[in-house]
């Protein structure tokens, strides 16, 4: 029975890193981070703003019977090659997203916001999916459908914005 997980997601490539995972295909590279120092600036994005999204999708989801943590993490403290992750425990129903500190991000200022909201959402449909049966060894299909499905969720959601 699978009471805890630790899942990591990478939005823009293709792979889901497991801490059992024997090897890890996570492809998103850091290295070619433009090293400018952003101390100076304010954050693109807050513990606020993270906070709002997952309450708010977190009742969308029917996940309110959860109690789920946010934080902002510097790249260090995330897994290798991943943006976003989640850990979780069924039993007491508690768990903590953690996302990349925007001052890490290689994406344009601009795409940020929206990718961060990405980031939660696709966090916690991987929640919504804790119950069920899946291979913790081959974690590719799980993905592609949380991807899609937290794409398609963030996009409507928009779209009745307007
Ligand atoms: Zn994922």
């Amino acid at each position: 029975m699978r009471t805890a997980a630790l899942l990591a997601c990478l939005l823009a490539g293709s792979a889901n890193v497991y801490p059992e995972a024997s090897s890890s295909t996570a492809s998103r590279t850091t290295e070619n981070h433009p090293a400018v120092s952003a101390t100076t600036q304010p954050p693109i994005i807050t513990d606020t703003e993270v906070s709002g999204w997952v309450r708010r999708w977190q009742n969308r989801l029917g996940l309110s019977d959860w109690k789920i943590e946010a934080k902002i993490v510097r790249l260090a403290q995330l897994p290798k090659g991943t943006i976003a992750n989640i850990h979780w425990s069924l039993p007491r129903k508690q768990a903590t997203i953690k996302v990349l500190d925007s001052s890490d991000s290689t994406l344009p200022k601009g795409e940020i916001a929206r990718d961060t909201e990405l980031s939660v959402v696709h966090e916690l449909v991987h929640l919504s999916m804790a119950k069920l049966p899946l291979d913790a060894n081959n974690t590719e299909l799980e993905e592609e459908a949380v991807k899609k499905l937290s794409s398609a969720l963030l996009t409507l959601a928009e779209s009745e914005q307007k």
